[in-house]
């Protein structure tokens, strides 16, 4: 009887402690069906980082998809692939940007932005034909240089130099001094007809990734009324960036966002080459009248953290930092510059004058400090003389530490517009080709020889016009402060 008891009890045992067993065994070892659910955390969470970047991209990575999105789209050259690359690899380095910036932000609190200026693009006859050219090279098509609207361009080789850099910043602006019109006229190629540029060379710069195409400038009514500002605003909004210039209110000023920073974009040109808007267009033209910016620039300090003036300025060709700058002939006789100070904007973005201007910060009103470029000189243009050729890039942090945010660490980063003297295929064509943007520390005697401009025994143009190597590092030398240049480039000067 004992041992039947035992026994009795022992299987007791086993049976609480088997279903023990498996109750544990059930809870911890889900079944098939719910595997994904109890997968690693860390998994978790990559795949949900990747749905949400499909789904919800934030403001500047939506231009990068878009744009590959658009490669697809027969009307672009095929460039499809190498453009989807990019947009990846835009993508990668903007993510791994973020990354930084977060780590940044675990350590110190701080988290940094990087934003890049590009100044004019200008597509003169010449820079088109050379994309036109080199298009239907690689294609084994031929140019009709009657139809430049509905025709293949390619513009890799004028920005292969720069497009990393472009990519790597996590805002990036470009003065789009060349409106994309539409097809309502001819492209133009030149300003004394009014430029008009075609698609392709706006879906270029898109495919760069530039996050700011500013269209506020001289040439912004081109098209002797409002039509072409109209078109190209709507355009780059239809590739998913941020185009600056046209106000259809006063009040339509544009506050960019990244990571939580706001930033006002206000744009400002001095003249418009004499062309006006028609009379019942309610169009806000944003010429440098003093109220209309005062206006606008209390709104954007109400509505943002940062205040950004753009400012077409200045006389073409002067080097130095005077006249119009500092004159206003339309409006009063206040320095623009002393204007904008009394304003406490944070940074003042010149340009218009073609060549490098100078660069300094100023004490502001409230005794904050802003940074002024007066001119970065040209990215791409096809301008005939040496010293349209030099240009910069100007790179900045923008710091958003706790409940302060600042700009600093400005730096010019020195870049050289190449081009070689070719063919001239119609009458407004100068004929240079294979334009290419070299940054000057890549830049070397042999190429300054080769350049179309290194015409030394044109007597239009000076000694110091000719278009040497040493006279392009003297340009530099002479106009940009050293503590706002690389220390490789300070090097060069010896
Ligand atoms: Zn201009």
């Amino acid at each position: 009887m004992k041992k039947v008891v035992t026994l009795l009890m022992t299987l007791f045992v086993v049976v609480v402690l088997t279903i023990a067993i498996a109750f544990v065994v059930k809870n911890e070892t889900p079944d098939n069906s719910y595997g994904d659910v109890s997968a690693p955390i860390t998994d978790v969470s990559t795949q949900d980082t990747s749905n949400d970047a499909n789904s919800t991209p934030e403001t500047s990575d939506e231009a990068s998809t878009e744009s590959s999105d658009r490669s697809e789209s027969p009307s672009l050259p095929p460039e499809q692939s190498k453009d989807e690359s990019k947009a990846e690899s835009k993508d990668e380095s903007k993510d791994e940007s973020k990354d930084e910036s977060k780590d940044e932000s675990n350590t110190s609190g701080k988290k940094v932005i990087s934003f890049l200026a590009c100044p004019d693009n200008i597509m003169h006859t010449s820079t088109l034909h050379d994309a036109l050219e080199k298009y239907a090279e690689k294609n084994g098509t031929s140019v009709k240089y009657s139809d430049l609207h509905n025709q293949g361009y390619d513009f890799d080789l004028m920005y292969k130099n720069v497009a990393k850099l472009i990519k790597e910043a996590d805002i990036s602006f470009i003065n789009v001094e060349t409106m994309i019109g539409g097809q309502s006229q001819a492209v133009s190629g030149s300003a004394s007809v009014g430029f008009n540029a075609p698609a392709a060379s706006g879906e270029k710069l898109v495919d760069l990734g530039f996050d700011i195409m500013n269209l506020a400038h001289n040439h912004m009514l081109d098209s002797a009324d409002s039509t072409y500002l109209k078109y190209c605003d709507k355009f780059f909004k239809n590739l998913g960036v941020t185009p600056i210039g046209y106000y259809p209110n006063e009040e339509d000023i544009v506050i960019y966002e990244h990571e939580g920073v706001k930033i006002a974009f206000l744009t400002y040109t001095e003249h418009t080459n004499g062309y006006t808007k028609h009379s019942s267009d309610k169009t806000v033209i944003p010429y440098m009248s003093y109220s209309l910016m005062k206006r606008q620039i209390k709104l954007a300090k109400e509505k943002a953290d940062l205040v950004f003036v753009v400012m077409h300025w200045g006389d073409e060709d002067n080097e130095t930092a005077t006249g119009q700058q500092f004159k206003d002939n339309y409006y009063s006789n206040e320095d623009h510059v002393d204007f904008l100070l009394s304003q406490n904007v944070d940074l003042i973005l010149g340009m218009h004058s073609h060549v490098l201007e100078t660069c300094e910060w100023r004490t502001r009103a409230d005794g904050k400090q802003t940074f002024i470029t007066y001119s970065l000189g040209n990215f791409i243009s096809g301008m005939n003389y040496g010293r349209n050729a030099p240009g910069a890039l100007l790179s900045l942090d923008i710091v958003k530490d706790g409940d302060k945010v600042y700009i600093e660490n400005p730096m010019l980063i020195p870049t050289v517009t190449h081009f070689t003297q070719g063919e001239a295929t119609t009458s407004r064509d100068t004929g240079y080709r294979d334009f290419q943007i070299y940054f000057l520390e890549d830049y070397s005697e042999e190429l300054a020889k080769e350049h179309g401009c290194h015409r030394k025994d044109d007597p239009k143009f000076s000694a110091s016009d000719r278009f040497t190597y040493e006279n392009i590092l003297k340009r530099f030398e002479k106009t940009i402060p050293e503590e706002f240049l690389p220390d490789y480039i300070v090097d060069l000067f010896g």
